[in-house]
């Protein structure tokens, strides 16, 4: 992760970076009033252009945490992709980043009612490079569970529920692991701290399903859609945690982790301990797509310049 750039988009308007500043009593440090998305831009040097991935999926589930959330956006979704490449065009991006659009309850109160308080939205980019080791994690199933959908939205990408990803995270690397995977409540595979999960078994995909207290990843939906493409068969059903320790192989989604393959479980070796054929093979596919390189999926793609 890099440092911030020259210019953030905040309130429509870009603005330095070191002006973008907040109050100390600003209602989402306190209470983790904000949604939030992650979204990649990646860097072509054969076509001599960025490309934003997903951008207005990315958009559009924003604005359904937001909604869900009681948080005002302010920027309708075409808005906010415009937005977004004038603020990389204005940065004069030519590297991979990691942009962050953010809309928060910005009034400086102490009062639980949001209805009528100020919100902020912003977008800010990062120069971005790996934030899983690509060459396959160690990842420990942490007793935290993931927050329920009886008790939290679980489909909203709301700041304050991160501190759920951020225990569990903590618990994993702590026993010295790269990465957590909780379980819901009923005992089965949620996700990762910040990453849905797949495994393989006799050549099928298996990823839990969307009614369980999941965040419906972008990456997860980009996954099942190209795993047709190279004849695999993806099922969408609960996966126990015996089902991680004796999969052929396992691996994140995610905007961050892009497919990352898991090759221990809580000291289990996964497969022969390497990342797995299927995996590298969506992995490289992945990346291709993302850099431009498959025409079938171009419209996925928004050029900065
Ligand atoms: N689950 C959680 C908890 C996440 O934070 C993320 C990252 N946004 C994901 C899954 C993957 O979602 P996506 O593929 O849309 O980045």
């Amino acid at each position: 992760v890099g440092e911030l750039m020259k210019y953030v988009w905040v309130n429509g308007k870009l603005i330095p970076e070191r002006e973008a500043v907040i109050p100390i009593l600003t209602h989402a440090l306190h209470y983790g009033t904000s949604v939030f998305e992650g979204i990649r831009a990646y860097w072509s040097p054969e076509s001599n252009n960025l490309y934003i991935f997903r951008a207005r999926d990315h958009y559009i589930r924003f604005h359904n945490s937001a909604k869900i959330m009681g948080i005002k956006v302010g920027y309708g979704i075409d808005e906010l992709v415009d937005a977004t490449v004038e603020l990389l065009k204005a940065n004069e991006v030519r590297e991979n980043v990691y942009i962050r659009p953010i809309a928060f309850v910005s009034a400086s109160t102490v009062n639980l009612d949001i209805r009528d308080l100020e919100t902020t939205t912003a977008i800010i980019a990062i120069p971005f490079g790996h934030y899983l080791e690509p060459k396959g994690v160690r990842a420990k199933v942490v007793s935290w569970l993931r927050v329920h959908n009886s008790m939290f939205p679980m489909k909203a990408k709301v700041g304050g529920i991160y501190v759920n990803s951020v225990i569990a995270l903590l618990d994993a690397k702590i026993s010295g692991f790269d990465e957590a995977i909780l379980l819901n409540r009923d005992g089965y595979v949620a996700e990762g701290s910040g990453e849905n999960v797949f495994i393989v078994k006799d050549g099928v995909l298996y990823t839990p399903p969307t009614y369980d207290s999941i965040l419906e990843g972008i990456t997860r939906d980009t996954v099942i859609t190209i795993a047709k493409d190279l004849g695999l068969t993806v099922i969408e059903k609960r996966i126990t945690r015996e089902e991680l320790y004796t999969a052929d192989e396992v691996f994140f989604t995610g905007t961050a982790a892009e497919v990352t393959p898991v090759v221990n479980i809580d000291g289990r070796v996964i497969g022969n301990g390497q990342p797995g054929p299927i995996t590298l093979k969506i992995r490289s596919y992945y990346m291709d797509l993302v850099h431009g390189k498959v025409s079938k999926y171009m419209s996925w793609l928004t050029p900065v310049y």
